[in-house]
C-alpha cells in the first residue's frame, strides 16, 4: 500500500464511520481523526483501533489541524446535523463558522491536498471552502449526489431485478430538496431506461423515495452515516489509486456560479474533467432550479 495519510475532521457519527470504512477497505496507511470534542475523539480512536488487527497495516491517531492540512486527503465532516424534519440549508450559518475555523486552522494547506466536503448544506459549504482554501478549486469538492445516486440505483435495481452496478443513472443538482434524476441519460447495457417499461408514476415514486430517504432515516434514528461513509471511502480509493472513475460530485459549474453535482472524472488530482450530459429541456430547467435555489443563500 502507498503511504497515504487521510485526515477526517469531525469524529461524530459520519466522521468515525468514514474512518471505519477506510480501515475495512484498506484505503490508507495512516488515518487521522480530529474533533473539537477531544474526549469523544479519543474514545472513537481507541474503539476503532480495536479493529486494526483485522484490517491492513493502518495506524489511526489524532493530530493538529495544521498537520492535517498536509495530508493527501482531508475529509470535512464536522458540524451540526439535521434534526428530524429540518432541511439541510437550515444548518448554513452554524456550519459556515465551523468550516471557516477548520480551513483557517489547516493553512497553509498543501497544494497537492484534496479536500472532500461532507458537512451540510453540502453545495453551499463546498463553494465556501473553495473560496477560502487557497488550493485549486478542482481539489475541493463535495460528496454531493453520489449518495443519492446510489440510493436511486438501489431502488431501480430492486424494481428491475438488475444489479445496481449495471445501472447507469444519476441524481444531479443540489444535494438537497431540488435534486433530480437525469432520466433521459439513464441506461442499462446501452439501452435507454425508457425501454424497461417503468411508468411515469413509478419513476416519480422512485425519485421521491430517493430524495426523501435521508429524512426518513433521520426520523427513525437521528442521523445517517453508513451510506455516506461508504461513498466517501470509495471517493478516497478513486483518488489514491488514480482510478479516473466517473462519480457524481459537487463541483463548481462556471455557467451557474455555484457548486452542484454532475458526473466528473475523479483521479489523484481531484476533479479532472466534468462530463456534460445531454440533458433534455426539463432536466436543464431542473438544474437551473437547483442553482437558483442555492444562489438565494449566497447574498
Ligand atoms: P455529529 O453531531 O455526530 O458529529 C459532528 C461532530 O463535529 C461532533 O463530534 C462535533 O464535536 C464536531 N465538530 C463541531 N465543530 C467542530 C470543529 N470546529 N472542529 C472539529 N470538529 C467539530 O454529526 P454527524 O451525524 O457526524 O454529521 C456531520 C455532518 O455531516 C452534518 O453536517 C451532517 O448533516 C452531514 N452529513 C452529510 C451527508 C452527505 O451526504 N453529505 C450525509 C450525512 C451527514
Amino acid at each position: 500500500m502507498k503511504h497515504t495519510k487521510i485526515s477526517i475532521i469531525g469524529a461524530g457519527a459520519v466522521g468515525s464511520t468514514i474512518a471505519y470504512a477506510l480501515m475495512l477497505k484498506n484505503v490508507s496507511a495512516e488515518i487521522c481523526l480530529i474533533d473539537i470534542d477531544e474526549t469523544r475523539c479519543r474514545g472513537e480512536i481507541l474503539d476503532l483501533s480495536d479493529a486494526l488487527s483485522f484490517c491492513g497495516p493502518s495506524v489511526i491517531h489524532s493530530d493538529s489541524l495544521k498537520n492535517a492540512g498536509q495530508s493527501h486527503i482531508v475529509i470535512i465532516a464536522a458540524g451540526k446535523r439535521q434534526k428530524p424534519g429540518q432541511d439541510r440549508v437550515a444548518l448554513l450559518q452554524a456550519n459556515k463558522k465551523v468550516i471557516k475555523s477548520i480551513i483557517d486552522g489547516m493553512q497553509p494547506i498543501n497544494q497537492d491536498t484534496t479536500v472532500i466536503m461532507v458537512t451540510n448544506p453540502l453545495d453551499l459549504l463546498t463553494l465556501y471552502a473553495q473560496e477560502i482554501a487557497n488550493i485549486p478549486r478542482s481539489q475541493v469538492f463535495g460528496s454531493g449526489t453520489f449518495l443519492d445516486t446510489q440510493r436511486l440505483r438501489g431502488l431501480l435495481s430492486k424494481k428491475l431485478q438488475i444489479a445496481e452496478q449495471s445501472i447507469h443513472a444519476y441524481i444531479l443538482g443540489e444535494h438537497g430538496d431540488t435534486q433530480f434524476p437525469a432520466w433521459s441519460c439513464a441506461y442499462i447495457a446501452g439501452s435507454p431506461l425508457k425501454n424497461f417499461n417503468l411508468s411515469d408514476q413509478e419513476l416519480e415514486h422512485i425519485a421521491k423515495e430517493t430524495r426523501e430517504k435521508a429524512y426518513e432515516i433521520i426520523k427513525y434514528k437521528g442521523a445517517t452515516f453508513y451510506g455516506i461513509a461508504t461513498c466517501v471511502a470509495a471517493i478516497c480509493r478513486t483518488i489514491i489509486f488514480d482510478q479516473k472513475r466517473v462519480t457524481p460530485l459537487s463541483c463548481y459549474l462556471e455557467q451557474y456560479e455555484v457548486c452542484l453535482s454532475v458526473p466528473v472524472v475523479l483521479g489523484e488530482k481531484g476533479i479532472e474533467k466534468i462530463i456534460a450530459l445531454p440533458l433534455n429541456d426539463k432536466e436543464l430547467k431542473q438544474l437551473d432550479r437547483s442553482a437558483k435555489e442555492l444562489k438565494k443563500y449566497l447574498s
